[in-house]
C-alpha cells in the first residue's frame, strides 16, 4: 500500500516524463495556418499534414488503389524522416520540428496522352516558405508532396526529405536565408572551379547547392559529388559550420580567385559506380 507521500513523487515523476516526452515528440509550429481545420499526423517529430484522397475517379483508379497508395505515400515519409532525423545534427533537427510542417496530396498532374502512349502521372516536391499567422514576420516553412503515386513510383532517391529540410534550414535558419553571402560566394566558386565535366543538379542555383551538398555530406547525392569522400574541403567546412545550431558561417572563408588545386578533384571508383538513376522530375 502506497503512502501519501509516494503517491505524490509518482505523480510528479509521471507528469515531468510527459512533459519530457511532449517536448520530444509534439511538433510546436507557431503560427501554423492549417492547424484549426485540419487533422495531422506527427512522424519523427515532425507535422505532417495528409490531405484524404480525392472522391473522384479520373484518373481511373479505384479509391481503394488511391488510399493504398496513400499510405505507402506516408510510410515513404516515415522512412525518409527517420533516416533524415538520424542523419543530421540533432539541434538543428529540433529547430526544424518548431518551424516546418509536410503537407502531402493527391493532386497529381498529367502529361498530354496524346503525345505519349501511356498516361504519365506527376507530381512535385519542394520546399516553400510559409506566413505565419500568428501575425509576426516570424517565417515558417512547408515541404510539400504533391501526388502520393508519383512520390512512391518516381522518385527512387531515399534523401528527398533530407534535401528538403536542407532548403528549409538555408531559408529559416542561415543568416539572410537565400541570400547569405558566404553560402552565394562559395556557390559561384565551386559552379565555375569544381567538377567542370559534370552537369551536377547543385550547380542550378544556391539552394540547390546548398541541399545536395548537404545531402552528400550527411548521406549521399544523386550527383558528383556523390558523397563527402569527393567533396572539395571548403564545401565540406561550409556545410558543417552552416549545419550548427546557431550556424558559424562568419567564420567561414569562401573560396575566392582563380580555380586552384582543389578542382582537380578526382572521383574514386566507388563514387564513379553509385546509380545515378535519376527521377523522372527534375526540380525539387
Ligand atoms: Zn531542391
Amino acid at each position: 500500500m502506497k503512502t501519501g507521500r509516494q503517491w505524490i513523487v509518482a505523480c510528479f515523476v509521471l507528469v515531468c516524463s510527459y512533459a519530457v516526452f511532449a517536448e520530444v515528440i509534439v511538433p510546436n509550429v507557431i503560427g501554423d495556418p492549417y492547424e484549426e481545420d485540419r487533422e495531422y499526423l506527427t512522424i519523427e517529430g515532425f507535422k505532417v499534414y495528409v490531405l484524404p484522397v480525392q472522391q473522384y475517379s479520373w484518373r481511373g483508379y479505384t479509391l481503394e488503389q488511391r488510399e493504398d497508395e496513400r499510405l505507402r505515400a506516408i510510410r515513404r515519409v516515415t522512412a525518409q524522416l527517420k533516416l533524415a532525423v538520424t542523419l543530421l545534427p540533432p539541434d538543428p533537427i529540433n529547430e526544424l520540428r518548431t518551424r516546418v510542417i509536410l503537407y502531402m496530396d493527391d493532386t497529381c498532374e498529367y502529361k498530354d496522352p496524346t503525345e505519349i502512349p501511356k498516361t504519365v502521372r506527376t507530381g512535385k516536391i519542394y520546399y516553400s516558405p510559409l506566413e505565419s499567422k500568428d501575425g509576426t514576420d516570424r517565417k515558417l516553412g512547408r515541404v510539400t508532396i504533391r501526388c502520393y503515386s508519383a512520390f512512391v513510383h518516381e522518385y527512387p532517391y531515399k534523401g528527398i526529405v533530407l534535401h528538403e529540410l536542407a532548403h528549409a534550414w538555408h531559408d529559416l535558419f542561415i543568416p539572410n536565408g537565400f541570400e547569405n553571402h558566404q553560402i552565394k560566394t562559395q556557390y559561384e566558386w565551386s559552379k565555375e572551379c569544381l567538377h567542370s565535366g559534370h552537369k551536377s543538379y547543385w550547380k542550378t542555383n544556391v539552394s540547390e547547392f546548398f541541399a545536395e551538398m548537404s545531402c552528400a555530406y550527411f548521406f549521399r547525392s544523386k550527383d558528383v559529388p556523390h558523397t563527402d569522400m569527393s567533396m572539395s574541403e571548403k564545401n565540406k567546412a561550409l556545410v558543417n559550420a552552416a549545419w550548427q545550431d546557431p550556424p558559424q558561417l562568419s567564420e567561414f572563408q569562401p573560396a575566392v580567385g582563380s580555380c586552384s588545386d582543389e578542382s582537380q578533384l578526382t572521383l574514386n571508383k566507388g563514387e564513379e559506380v553509385i546509380d545515378r538513376k535519376r527521377s523522372s522530375i527534375a526540380a525539387h
